[in-house]
């Protein structure tokens, strides 16, 4: 089987034009030649305006269809320019992934009073004021769609939060009250009780509320042919709801691949939550992204502690591997991005290791809008190739130490050709890669160079040396 990727096809300044769908169909066959298997699209759901990047969640069954919110379609286009688009993309034989926005909503359509305590941001757990009225934008009923496949009109009784009191102009985190409600127990502990990130949050343990959303997922599947889902911000969101969540959907649709963002830079919490959902999901391995990003601003970084701590070490079939994402670039709410001087070999590492699937970033592709950052070009084309053509079978690490790292691909009984991939960030070092004596004489090409054809021919005792100066990288691969 060849080795294949996921690709994140937007980045959070994609053009607003509602001309991504088109650009990104037209693009199906070029992705489909790098090995990209599925794709991760934007959130087709309508936002609070056509230049919301698709996490202000406001209408589930509006993927661009109804005049809502000033304009038809969303930010990426229409819904029938997003069927073209997935249409396109199974014709060239790619996966595509739903973005799941199903944490909060906002852009409610009217105010409702409620009961409701404030808490401390800090500790939810603890209120900070006495219980009292106030007013909520809970109310959303969606007149321009009209009920059309669905007539579920949210009140405040399907949220457990808001964060404004329209009554006294307050802002703050104010939980909703009512019997037996409180903020999901199932959920991040950090601030006490992370079930509260934004917008109106959706009560997810109202037997309403979770028919709604699985029966939403259902109809994607249904209506548009998507092959899994990303789910947005579930270190907020009761686990076990997911849990029964993927239940439902797997009973109708086996085959369906959850990718959950779970943004916790510290294992522990990832591999309890993969425990709790039976391996059934994948995680982004946000502890390899921030590994990488310790690495990239520091020289001396030592490689022989990358990947400690990672889902790509200990639970490797659960892990989805990235470099950055829309929410981690520069400006953005999860900032963290893996400085531009490695990103080629941040993107090397994780897709020439062995395991996980990894996640390329539409940023490293084309670049970021509004920046600087042109993206890795060719680099990363040629790194997808590498990937594709000879990141294969056993993986021995013969170089991991401060500055400097590099593992051997044996490849396999269908892709027979080895691969090098070494580098060294604070000063020259000696390669010697031991191959074998059945190896003795064979040339190795070095794609890194792609100016002039550097080869490196394997010594009589089946010992390839290669002189690495500082700050160079080599992807020497059998010729
Ligand atoms: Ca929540």
């Amino acid at each position: 089987m060849e080795n294949t990727v996921i690709f994140q096809t937007f980045e959070w300044n994609s053009p607003s034009d509602g001309t991504f769908y088109d650009n990104l169909a037209a693009k199906a066959q070029e992705l489909k030649e790098l090995a990209v298997a599925a794709v991760w699209l934007p959130p087709a759901m309508k936002g609070v305006s056509p230049f919301d990047v698709g996490y202000t969640a406001y209408d589930i069954w509006d993927l661009g269809e109804f005049e809502q919110h000033g304009e038809r379609r969303t930010k990426y286009g229409t819904v029938w320019q997003l069927r073209a688009c997935i249409e396109a993309l199974h014709e060239a034989g790619i996966q595509v992934f739903a973005d799941l926005v199903y944490n909060h909503k906002g852009g409610a359509d009217y105010t409702e009073r409620c009961e409701a305590v404030p808490v401390n941001p800090d500790n939810r757990l603890e209120e900070v004021g006495k219980p009292r009225e106030i007013e909520a934008w809970t109310g959303f009923n969606f007149p321009g769609r009209q009920g059309q496949y669905s007539d579920f009109v949210w009140n405040f009784n399907h949220f457990t939060g808001v964060d404004f009191d329209q009554l006294t102009g307050e802002s703050g985190i104010f939980r909703i009250l009512g019997e037996n409600k409180t903020w999901a127990p199932d959920t991040d502990k950090e601030h006490g009780n992370f079930d509260y990130l934004m917008n109106a949050d959706i009560n997810h343990s109202h037997p309403e509320v979770r028919e709604e959303l699985i029966r939403n997922a259902l109809w994607l599947i249904e209506e548009f042919g998507y092959d899994g889902f990303r789910l947005d911000a579930i270190k907020h969101i009761s686990a076990e709801f997911i849990k029964e969540l993927q239940a439902r959907v797997r009973e109708r649709y086996p085959e369906t691949q959850f990718i959950g963002e779970y943004w916790q830079g510290s294992e522990a919490p990832l591999s309890a939550y993969l425990k709790f959902t039976d391996y059934n999901l994948r995680l982004f391995d946000v502890p390899l992204h921030f590994n990488l990003q310790a690495a990239a601003s520091d020289p001396d970084y030592d490689y022989a502690k990358l990947f400690a701590g990672t889902l790509l070490q200990d639970s490797p079939l659960n892990s989805i591997t990235f470099v950055d994402n829309h929410d981690s670039q520069p400006g953005q709410s999860l900032e963290s991005w893996v400085a531009e001087e490695f990103r080629e070999l941040a993107n090397a590492l994780i897709l020439l290791k062995r395991d996980a699937y990894p996640c390329i970033f539409a940023g490293d592709f084309y670049g970021l809008e509004g920046s600087e950052y042109g993206g890795l070009g060719e680099r990363l084309r040629l790194l997808l190739e590498l990937r594709r053509d000879y990141a294969y079978g056993e993986e021995e690490v013969f170089l991991a130490e401060a500055g400097a790292y590099g593992i051997i691909r044996h490849g396999d009984e269908e892709h027979p050709g080895k691969l090098i991939f070494a580098f060294s960030r604070n000063g020259e070092r000696e390669l010697e890669v031991m191959l074998g004596e059945e190896y003795a004489g064979r040339t190795f090409l070095d794609r890194s160079n792609q100016e002039a054809e550097v080869e490196y021919r394997v010594d009589d005792d089946g010992v390839l040396r290669c002189q690495l100066e500082a700050d160079q990288t080599v992807y020497l691969v059998t010729v």
